[in-house]
């Protein structure tokens, strides 16, 4: 990828934003919702005011896929850690479940991770109202809180779709259903991958292109609340199965539900059926009956960044630029909002000022992305040979029984699938030798025996 980080030197005034610049930002997801409350707070230590408006026509509080940006609603520890430390904290009423451990599903056997650190913090939301169907009183979607929050803050939400960008004296304006609803000193593309608005800034000419995509599988199953209780507790089921096109699965429980999620190849509409068909499936979970699955979708989940996120007035982020690969999404939503609030307040909005202050750190998602690529295609190999899996599980439960243990492996998997540590941190741990000799160990008596 090209390192714009060395190119030109930043532009003058002109695009410094001034008191009441106007910002559109184009999406009230995740992203849109951090940009807008870190650039309101932002101004404020420095005196200035933005108008800023948020242009999401989803509403949050209706259950179903149309009130939902579809995900696992998995927050990681890390993330509900530095919402705490910014003062955002999740009330009770958004998060559906805490969950402390990891269990592991394989053909050759399960076993758990049990959280590595003390606190139980990683939790479990929705991002619309629930799964179709689904009243309950006194909860919230974590896409509605953090849009009430940013709202809370001074941005003005508008119900409204953008369809249009055009330019007028230099600057963005936008439109929606033929009418012009700004003229904007600053866009913000927050729109995600499921939309496809990416097709109007590929308009625009100035080399932005849709992120890469896989479509992956959602499915809510209403299982009532003892047997989540029973079967699923506090954890996060994941199923490493021997299906080609099933890369991984986890099984999330909320409530009285269990949100599923498949993420491979060729992911189409049977392929839940046949997933929970799976006889490493069957031998962990109650018979679900297949109309218990109140709600299904088949979102695009984003795999490869934009070369080219910004340009003057413009820049792209969370989903519609970089984001974790096959995880902690939400995490980049925070990071990349965050940055270019900074970059938008205290440097300004040309083309030099995101490519100063704001691509390095879309960069560093997408350099991190490539170590976790690796990662993966290692699970992959691993998850197909039965030997090497069933030493990997009997490494796991050997860590997971010895309380001096370092547990090498155990915190390889667990930062994998939370979230909680970048993918070039962890991937220095597989070359670990003890590790490595105890696998090999467990996988030769496997051979052996
Ligand atoms: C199957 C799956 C499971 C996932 N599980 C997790 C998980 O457990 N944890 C995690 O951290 N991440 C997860 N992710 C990733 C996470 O969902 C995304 O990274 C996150 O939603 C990105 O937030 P965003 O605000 O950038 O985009 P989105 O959440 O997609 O929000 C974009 C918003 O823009 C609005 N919009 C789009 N076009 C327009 C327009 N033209 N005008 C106005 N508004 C518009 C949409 O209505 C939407 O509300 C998962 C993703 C998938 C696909």
């Amino acid at each position: 990828m090209k390192d714009w980080s060395i190119e030109g030197m930043e532009k003058s005034d002109e695009y410094i934003l001034g008191d009441k610049a106007n910002i559109a930002v184009i999406g009230g997801g995740p992203t849109g919702s951090f940009f807008s409350i870190f650039a309101l707070k932002m101004a404020k230590m420095v005196g200035k005011e933005l108008n800023i408006t948020i242009f999401e026509p989803k509403d949050f509080t209706k259950d179903g896929p149309g009130g939902c940006n579809k995900c696992g609603g998995i927050i990681s520890e890390l993330l509900v850690q530095t919402l705490a430390v910014e003062g955002i904290n999740l009330p009770d009423a958004v998060v559906r479940r805490g969950i402390n451990s990891y269990k592991l599903h394989t053909s050759q056997g399960d076993t758990s991770i049990a959280t590595p650190y003390f606190e139980k913090t990683i939790a479990t939301v929705y991002r619309g109202g629930g799964p179709k169907g689904m009243i309950e009183q006194g909860k919230e979607s974590f896409d509605k809180f953090l849009l009430g929050l940013a709202v809370k803050e001074g941005a003005v939400h508008k119900p409204l779709r953008i369809d249009k960008i055009e330019y007028k004296n230099k600057k963005p304006v936008l439109f929606s259903q033929k009418h012009e609803v700004v003229e904007a000193d600053l866009v913000v593309g927050a729109f995600g991958v499921k939309g496809g608005t990416a097709k109007i800034f590929e308009g625009l000419g100035f080399g932005y292109k849709e992120p890469r995509t896989v479509t992956a599988a959602i499915a809510e199953i209403n299982m009532g609340d003892d047997i989540v209780g029973r079967y699923f507790g506090n954890s996060i089921h994941l199923f490493f199965i021997p299906d080609k096109n099933v890369k991984f699965a986890a099984m999330i429980p909320k409530g009285s539900y269990v949100t599923l999620c498949i993420l491979g190849k060729d992911i189409n509409p049977g392929t839940v059926n046949d997933f929970l068909g799976a006889s490493v499936v069957k031998r962990v979970v109650p018979d679900v009956e297949l109309d218990r699955i109140e709600c299904r979708c088949l979102p695009k989940m984003n795999i490869g960044a934009p070369v080219k996120p910004f340009t003057d007035r413009i820049v792209m982020c969370g989903d519609a630029g970089s984001t974790r690969l096959f995880k902690d999404g939400l995490s980049a939503a925070y990071l990349t909002g965050k940055t270019a609030a900074k970059t938008a307040v205290f440097q300004g909005v040309s083309e030099q000022h995101f490519r100063k202050h704001y691509y390095p750190v879309y960069k560093s998602i997408v350099i991190d992305n490539a170590y976790g690529k690796r990662l993966y295609s290692i699970i992959d190999i691993s998850r197909k040979s039965n030997i090497f899996t069933k030493g990997m599980l009997e490494v796991i439960r050997k860590e997971q029984q010895d309380s001096h243990s370092r547990k090498v492996l155990s915190l390889i998997l667990w930062d994998m699938f939370t979230g909680n540590e970048r993918y070039k941190n962890i991937f220095p741990k597989i070359f670990d030798v003890r590790m490595n000799c105890n696998l090999w160990k467990e996988v030769a008596k496997t051979l052996v025996y």
